[in-house]
């Protein structure tokens, strides 16, 4: 059980510039003082009854805690320190200053499928750890994949967030219907118990994103996302994908697999010839193919518009709706909020989502 220090944060770290926003607080840069060295703080706040709809229930910080300390692995951002007050809980952070790796990409002219595997190898590789030690991240999309730094010609993957992550214990059944519209698979849509495969699937979604810029279930509204998720309405359409190998078609297609249990794992994916090829024509054929990095820019302006604007939504809603839903009637555990994938607000008003906002913050 991870120590939550009752001390004042600011006795022993400078507060400095904010990082990042989520929905329940604030990332910021912060200097330890007693070593000069820079860190990032994750201030979150807590519910302070239980009537409250403000802040997050300490549990879930608990749980984000314990399962922080337990995925220890070069491409998993680390925890170093827990402080509590009356009204928040501090998470201390590796500083992560490379930003994201969708930034990182498209800020470049050109990038061989060779260089994205580099990327999606790190990616599995710290997926495949967390696997192994049976904790599912749950939330894995492109603004939860950052970059070590921004000065290595090539910088390590750190994955964080793991406000929805969860570690399964012997025999458990667990249902959550949080996460992203876009990244989710169809088991959380349809509240099915979920297993480590659930991210599984969402590594296919980045991957296609990765080499075509094109979002393989995007709809126009989030209920039509969630809709071509479940009916795995999705193909690879010959003008986005011309660059690209025949191999990594074949990668996806093993993942976007309605079966939990039949879509490869993170281990058997660094195992598939398109990141580990054996022939000599394995090789030149990925050697030759690149990323449609047009289309690729046009996608990753389109996300950093939407995130400007913080369009935030509940998908828990959405996959109430009776038509994607499959009649249980299990209580759902506590859960967080998701981001909305859809660009307009045309079935959000503002209002509402302002609302949405202020009850969470
Ligand atoms: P959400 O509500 O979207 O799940 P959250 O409240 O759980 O978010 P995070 O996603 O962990 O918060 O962090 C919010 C943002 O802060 C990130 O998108 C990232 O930009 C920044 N950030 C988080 N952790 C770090 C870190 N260790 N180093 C640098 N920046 C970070």
């Amino acid at each position: 059980m991870a120590v939550f220090k009752p001390e004042n944060v600011e006795d022993f770290y400078e507060i400095g510039e904010v990082l990042g926003s989520g929905h329940f607080g604030q990332v910021r840069q912060v200097r330890e003082r007693s070593t000069g060295i820079y860190w990032a703080g994750k201030f979150l706040k807590i519910r302070k009854n239980t009537c409250s709809r403000l802040g997050l229930v300490r549990s879930c910080v608990e749980k984000e805690v314990e399962i922080l300390q337990a995925v220890q692995h070069p491409n998993i951002v680390t925890l170093k320190d827990v402080f509590e007050s009356r009204a928040e809980v501090v998470l201390i952070l590796e500083l992560v200053s490379g930003g994201e790796l969708f930034d990182f990409i498209a800020a470049k002219e050109n990038l061989l499928e060779s260089e994205a595997i580099e990327f999606m190898t790190q990616i599995l590789e710290g997926l495949g750890f967390m696997h192994s030690k049976n904790i599912g991240h749950f939330d894995l999309k492109p603004e939860n994949i950052m970059l070590s730094d921004k000065v290595a010609a090539q910088p390590n993957i750190k994955l964080i967030d793991f406000g929805l992550a969860h570690h399964f214990h012997q025999g458990e059944e667990y249902k959550s219907t949080s996460g992203t519209p876009q990244y989710i698979a169809p088991e959380v849509i349809n509240s099915e118990p979920l297993s480590t495969a659930a991210d599984m699937w969402s590594i296919a979604v980045i991957t296609y994103i990765l080499l075509s810029g094109l979002s393989p279930f995007q709809g126009e509204t989030d209920e039509e996302t969630l809709r071509n998720i479940s009916i795995m309405n999705y193909a690879f359409p010959a003008q986005y994908f011309s660059t690209t190998s025949s191999m990594v078609k074949d990668f996806i297609q093993k993942l976007l697999v309605k079966i939990p249990s039949e879509r490869m794992t993170a281990e058997e994916c660094l195992l598939h010839p398109w990141i580990k090829p054996i022939t000599r024509t394995q090789v030149a054929n990925r050697n030759r193919s690149s990323i449609n990095m047009k289309n690729f820019k046009k996608f990753n302006a389109r996300r950093k518009w939407k995130m400007s604007y913080n369009m935030v939504w509940m998908c828990n809603r959405l996959v109430q709706l009776k038509l994607l839903r499959k009649g249980s009637s299990d209580p759902d555990p506590p859960q967080r909020q998701c981001e909305s994938d859809v660009e307009d607000t045309e079935s959000k008003p503002a209002s509402l989502l302002r609302r949405r906002l202020s009850s969470s913050s």
